[in-house]
């Protein structure tokens, strides 16, 4: 009798088998989507993994698969099956749930029926006969260092400041791999520039170009998916986090811009991969090369390329020999003791302001919350506002007149009084990007203005509009979140302030300078990118930090080594890897008692001195759940595979003793 194995699109451990009618059998082979029973009358599109002949004794307990899907091909190849299996081993979640991020949902519908199929909008665009612009001599060199070091090793590390011209060179590489024959994964952050950078490889490409993006349709990433499979695939996928699950017949080579970004880990749902980490071992199965491109590496890539485990190429000149824009420090404490700062606005930043309006220039200004205020607070009881459900105080939109909770998403009513002692006028603390805007207006009302955030960006193609009009200088001053830091290349902007250094350097996790540092000298970058030198005016309260003087001055490997010796002191990676485990329920006796057991067993499988917790993280509570976080920090020797599988059977058995009853459980391995 014919059986086979399939994966189901549920967070379930494990495949299960079902019995292949023989009419069935012609038209499955690995990879194959049948849809298959499962529970008392639910039917779901599985992916079969296994084909097998094999006596049955008790036929009742098998179910039949109902139907295949008439694909040309099966829909997923036999290397992807095998990623699947390592991914949801290394991030500690089943392959059920990775098969959910991977497929386009039409591949998952539990019904046979004709998918429909997008407009190929993008192909009709038209064909490339465009040649990229020639390299300079510096970039040439740097191309040049990157073939020669894939010679010894495939994984390699673009270490080029900003506007140097990485993108220039990623270009000119994957036309090579093209050349060859192979394909190309071209990998950006999460809605970070997809269109001004889809608009430039479509001059080169043409229609060899795919673009899987985070607004694509489901339809739209159906098709990509299928057309990967057919006898003309993309030559090139230009994608987000989620194109490193698509199939490649040919890969030849996978390039990571902006590599340090965090975007590129996914944080919820499962599976919690690394976008990055993942592209790295689908290169290593197609014997494909891995370039890591960015101006401020993250600490772990940089470790890997000074311990001879990646090659390190550095481009150190802009594009057109255009200096680094000149960074300046102002000392905000000292102006507010001296009510000197007009708002959040110190009288430098202002004046660069105005003259940059006067030469008819365009600035950026970074504040990394969004919103009117970070937290309204009672002047006369102290009051403050926060979230029924979650453990934070609530946001201030002023436009929308509400409170609003940025963990949930729960929007409250402004209070016309303080509940407590009746006060009416409640005071907003800390800044946002809506208030940086409404003091701009009061301040220098000529100028044209317009935010990028979460909030503005909610609207399909409010994202393309807002730097669209930017670009065609139909606003003046560009305002907004960690969003304008990434990668954007505009070329009349000569000024950019960074309002508040404080909150990024004060955040209470280890990677808070690092990411801190990355996101300074990113949006440093922004200004000056054609004929002039640009100018930054970084306003801090913490002037004397070394990693402000650090960004100030360029200076990334002093920053790397003073970052990476407090990491070894304390254990944290790139010398540890690191699992947290979160545990969440509503019941806050349960939870305690149960994280303190989970604790000492861990406290049996490992080094006590390795686990850390149980903690309640600095949010505590989210959405009505409490919650605890472990933490355990393997030494390199450790192996990761023996690791997770006792974290696996340490799950098991508290299920099985009803430890956990009442509580989710989820681990996050390599946590950002
Ligand atoms: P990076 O990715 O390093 O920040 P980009 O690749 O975006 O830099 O280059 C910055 C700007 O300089 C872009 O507008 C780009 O078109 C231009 N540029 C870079 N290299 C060249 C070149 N060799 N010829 C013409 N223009 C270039
Ligand atoms: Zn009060
Ligand atoms: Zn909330």
């Amino acid at each position: 009798m014919t059986l086979v194995d399939v994966l189901l699109p549920l967070p379930l451990e494990g495949k299960f088998t079902y019995i292949l009618p023989p009419a069935l059998a012609i038209d499955v082979r690995v990879g194959s989507r049948v849809i298959v029973p499962f529970g008392a009358k639910r039917q779901y599109t599985a992916i079969v993994t296994a084909i097998k002949e094999e006596d049955v004794d008790d036929l009742k307990k098998l179910k039949e698969v109902i139907a295949v899907h008439p694909d040309p091909a099966p829909a997923v190849t036999p290397d992807q099956l095998t990623l699947w299996t390592w991914i949801a081993d290394y991030y500690l979640c089943t392959e059920g749930d990775v098969l959910r991020a991977a497929l386009p949902a039409p591949l998952l519908h539990p019904a046979l029926r004709k998918r429909p199929r997008s407009k190929r909008k993008a192909d009709a665009q038209g064909e490339s006969t465009t040649l990229p612009p020639t390299l300079t001599p510096a970039q040439q060199q740097a191309a040049d260092a990157l073939r020669e070091a894939w010679t010894r090793r495939p994984v390699a590390l673009l270490h080029g400041v900003t506007s140097s011209g990485k993108t220039e060179i990623y270009i000119h590489l994957a036309l090579d791999a093209i050349a060859q024959g192979r394909q190309v994964l071209y990998l950006v952050p999460e809605i970070a520039l997809t269109t001004q950078l889809s608009d430039r490889l479509r001059r080169v490409f043409g229609e060899r170009l795919g673009v899987y993006h985070s607004r694509c349709t489901d339809v739209q990433r159906a098709d990509i998916w299928l057309r990967q499979l057919s006898d003309q695939p993309y030559d090139i996928i230009l994608g987000v986090r989620s194109s490193v699950f698509l199939p490649f017949q040919r890969l030849g080579l996978v390039i990571i811009d902006e590599e340090h970004e965090n975007t590129y880990k996914q944080q919820d749902p499962a599976p919690r991969y690394h976008a990055r980490d993942v592209a790295v071992v689908v290169a290593h199965h197609a014997h494909a090369r891995v370039l890591l491109g960015t101006a401020t590496p993250s600490l772990e890539s940089y470790h890997n390329a000074l311990t001879g485990k990646y090659s390190l190429v550095n481009l150190k000149e802009r594009w057109g020999a255009v200096l680094m824009p000149v960074i300046e420090i102002v000392d905000i404490r000292d102006l507010r003791r001296k009510h000197r700062m007009s708002g959040s606005f110190s009288p430098r930043l202002l004046g660069a302001l105005r003259e940059t309006l006067e030469r008819g220039e365009q600035a950026i200004l970074f504040q990394n919350r969004r919103g009117y205020a970070p937290m309204m607070e009672c002047p006369v009881c102290g009051w403050v506002p926060r979230c029924a459900k979650c453990d934070v105080s609530l946001t201030y939109h002023r436009r929308l007149g509400q409170l609003v909770c940025h963990y949930c998403g729960t929007a409250y009513r402004l209070p016309d009084a303080c509940p407590a002692c009746g006060e009416t006028h409640l005071k907003p603390l800390g800044l946002g990007t809506e208030r940086i805007e409404e003091e701009l207006h009061a301040l220098l009302p000529e100028a044209r203005t317009a935010r990028l955030d979460l909030d503005t960006t909610q609207a399909r193609d409010a994202y393309e509009h807002i730097l669209d009009d930017f670009a065609c200088h139909r606003t003046d001053i560009l305002i907004g979140t960690q969003m304008v830091s990434k990668g954007l290349d505009f070329a009349h902007v000569s000024v950019v302030g960074i309002m508040n250094a404080d909150t990024m350097l004060n955040y209470p996790d280890f990677r808070s300078h690092e990411r801190a540092y990355q996101l300074m000298a990113q949006v440093a970058g922004r200004c000056g990118r054609r004929d002039r030198q640009g100018l930054v005016i970084l306003q801090t309260k913490t002037a004397d930090m070394p990693v402000v003087a650090h960004v100030r001055h360029y200076d990334y490997p002093t920053f790397y080594t003073e970052q990476t010796d407090e990491r070894q002191l304390f254990g944290y990676p790139p010398f540890t890897r690191l699992i947290f485990i979160y545990l969440r329920g509503r019941d806050e006796r349960r939870l305690t008692d149960a994280s303190h057991l989970f604790r000492s067993r861990l406290d049996t499988l490992f080094n006590p001195t390795r686990v850390l917790g149980p903690e309640a993280p600095a949010v505590a509570r989210v959405s009505g759940l409490s919650i605890r976080k472990l933490m355990l920090k393997l030494e390199p020797s450790y192996s990761p595979s023996v690791a997770r599988s006792q974290l696996r059977q340490l799950l098991h058995d508290l299920n099985a003793e009803g430890a956990l009853s009442g509580l989710t459980i989820h681990f996050d391995a390599d946590p950002m």
